[in-house]
């Protein structure tokens, strides 16, 4: 039985990736009586990854759940109400706006959507039937299940790149798999994939590929099939494991009835004042939920507190109602 959560407070933020947690350390600076809600992954994206390069002022070992246990202690810091739960739908049309959670129902005047995105998948059958038996979407996760072992990456952006380099050093060899002839990663990964593969032996590349099924006994993986269109052919690959790192697909779908959604991405821009403002007054987003092309943590945290700012600026505005 849900517990109604009576008392309303000023600000609900629904996300704890840098852009809740950041938009959370500015609202309550600002005084607002602020509630964050941390969703299915406290601490979001950044907890998969063991090396971040770009967060300026940390320039060694930094890894994304010290980064983002930093952030959380930050915010402890402040009075802010932090609570284990996952949104499952909202009424919008409402004031104060309502939200569902799977613990409790939460009333708020104003809100700030920083949910993020969550891995996208290759869209096959098998990919479900071996989820968490030989198919994965996070190397730190589970990387050291495939010690010595051979796997495959999929993807040719930043997340296969940095996986790939890292799962080599557990595994006996990786195969990479892209659908083009040229990584979409930066530079500075290309040519540390490139290195790697000269000081490791153990990465093979297979450009202009994909990848048409997983197979196995059902409980483990043992081959993936391969398209290769520049040799017009399919081939298997041995396999014990497959790694998806294709990128990511916002978690907007439960606002989709209330605000305006572009290829799942939240609109915002609707306030010259209030640039993180959505479609409804009073309802804002940070981060990668709104950005279809940054999304990098220090983008994420920035648009956290511009959405802080407005809100502050929102309530003021609206004191009355
Ligand atoms: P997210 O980090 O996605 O957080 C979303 C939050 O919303 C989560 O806490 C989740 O629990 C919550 N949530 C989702 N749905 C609900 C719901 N229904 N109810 C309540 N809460 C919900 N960027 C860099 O700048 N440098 C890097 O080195 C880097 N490395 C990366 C490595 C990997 C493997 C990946 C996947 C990404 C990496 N990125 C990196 C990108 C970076 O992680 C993202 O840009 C950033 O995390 C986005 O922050 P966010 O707060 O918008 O969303
Ligand atoms: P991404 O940049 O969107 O790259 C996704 C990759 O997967 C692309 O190479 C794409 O191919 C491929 N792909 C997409 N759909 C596919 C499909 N159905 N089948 C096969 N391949 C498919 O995603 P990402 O690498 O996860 O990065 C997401 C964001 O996080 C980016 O902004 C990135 O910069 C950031 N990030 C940053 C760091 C870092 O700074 N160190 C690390 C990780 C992530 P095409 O190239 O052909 O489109």
């Amino acid at each position: 039985m849900k517990k109604t959560e009576n008392k309303h407070v000023q600000l609900i933020i629904i996300g704890s990736g840098p852009a809740g947690y950041t938009a959370a350390i500015y609202s309550s600076r600002a005084n607002i009586n602020t509630m964050l809600i941390t969703g299915p992954k406290p601490g979001g994206q950044l907890i998969q990854t063991n090396e971040i390069e770009n967060w300026p002022g940390d320039y060694k070992n930094l890894s994304g759940i010290k980064l983002m246990d930093r952030m959380l202690n930050h915010v402890k810091k402040f009075s802010i109400n932090i609570k284990n739960d996952i949104i499952k739908s909202v009424n919008f049309k409402k004031y104060p706006f309502e939200l569902y959670g799977e613990e409790n129902i939460y009333l708020s005047k104003s809100i700030i959507i920083a949910t993020g995105s969550s891995t996208k998948l290759l869209n096959i059958p098998a990919e479900n039937v071996y989820m968490g038996k030989g198919v994965s979407t996070c190397a730190i996760c589970d990387g050291f299940f495939y010690k010595n072992q051979n796997i495959a990456v999929v993807g040719g952006g930043n997340s296969a790149l940095e996986e790939t380099i890292y799962l080599s050093n557990i595994a006996q060899k990786v195969h990479l798999i892209h659908r083009r002839d040229q990584f979409r990663a930066d530079k500075i990964l290309i040519n540390r994939l490139y290195n790697q593969i000269k000081n490791n032996n153990n990465i093979i590349i297979h450009f202009n590929s994909y990848i048409l099924d997983i197979l196995g006994n059902n409980k483990i993986v043992n081959k993936i099939q391969i398209y290769s269109k520049t040799e017009k052919k399919e081939y298997p690959i041995n396999v014990s494991g497959l790694f998806i790192a294709i990128g990511h697909i916002p978690n907007s779908e439960i606002f989709s009835k209330y605000i305006d959604i572009e290829n799942n991405y939240v609109k915002i821009g609707y306030n010259d004042l209030m640039k993180t403002q959505t479609s409804i007054p009073g309802i804002f987003a940070a981060g990668d939920i709104s950005d279809n092309i940054y999304r990098q943590a220090i983008t994420a945290s920035a648009s956290g507190c511009m959405a802080a700012i407005d809100v502050e600026k929102y309530l003021s505005i609206n004191k009355y109602n």
